[in-house]
């Protein structure tokens, strides 16, 4: 298992919620209201405070679903089923730009996700991604402790057996950075806002095409 995608080059780690399809999808929109939702109705929060504890939860413990568990002790599969129950297909089609650029790119693909996997699954089929990824690592995968908890970088890393260096990760989250660049690993944050400078950040793009123009990828292999 380990070295075995050694040999063939760079690993790209592509996270999934505004990386591989935009915001002005609408589906981020409806699942965060989905969240809210279930904040309320399961948790009993109140409407007006849902914001704030949402910000508070993720600045904690990474995500909503995290700050849910250790503090309201839920049961993810609860909170999955009742978040993501979403038709995909409403907000998302095939995106055949994407899959060129996903194509051109020399090396091993990944993405390494904090939503579950149903959503994924259902994100990567409707964008007709189906087969490009060599593994899909979602939250069930880290045991529901996702990025940026470096226990969820490790345990992707060591499942793949490539050392950090080899491995490009391309994410719209900034914090979600941190850890993989001090592991070693090349860091893209895709954002319209070109000009934002992070220690962490080795690269930023304004879109995922601009991925095919870095030159220094064949570097690794
Ligand atoms: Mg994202």
């Amino acid at each position: 298992m380990a070295e075995r995608f050694y040999a063939q080059g760079t690993v790209f780690i592509f996270d999934l919620d505004k990386t591989l399809y935009s915001e002005e999808s609408g589906l981020l929109a409806y699942l965060d209201q989905r969240i809210n939702d279930y904040l309320v109705n399961a948790l009993g929060i109140r409407r007006e405070s849902v914001d704030e504890v949402r910000k508070r939860w993720v600045e904690e413990y990474g995500t909503t679903l995290r700050g849910a568990q250790v503090n309201c002790g839920i049961d993810p599969l609860d909170y999955i089923a009742y978040t993501h129950d979403i038709e995909i297909r409403k907000f998302l089609s095939a995106d055949e730009e994407l899959l060129r650029i996903l194509k051109a790119l020399p090396g091993i693909k990944v993405v390494f996700s904090n939503s579950p996997r149903g959503h994924a699954d259902g994100v990567i089929d409707a964008l007709g991604l189906t087969g490009v990824f060599e593994r899909i690592y979602t939250i069930e995968f880290c045991e529901y402790e996702g990025k940026p908890a470096r226990r969820a970088y490790e345990r992707v890393l060591a499942d793949l057996g490539v050392p950090a260096t080899h491995c490009v990760m391309i994410e719209d989250t900034a914090r979600n950075l941190v850890i993989p660049h001090e592991m070693g690993m090349t860091t893209v944050l895709l954002s319209k806002d070109r000009l934002q400078r992070h220690d962490h950040v080795d690269y930023v793009v304004a879109e995922l095409r601009e991925l095919l123009e870095i030159g220094r990828w064949s570097a690794a292999s």
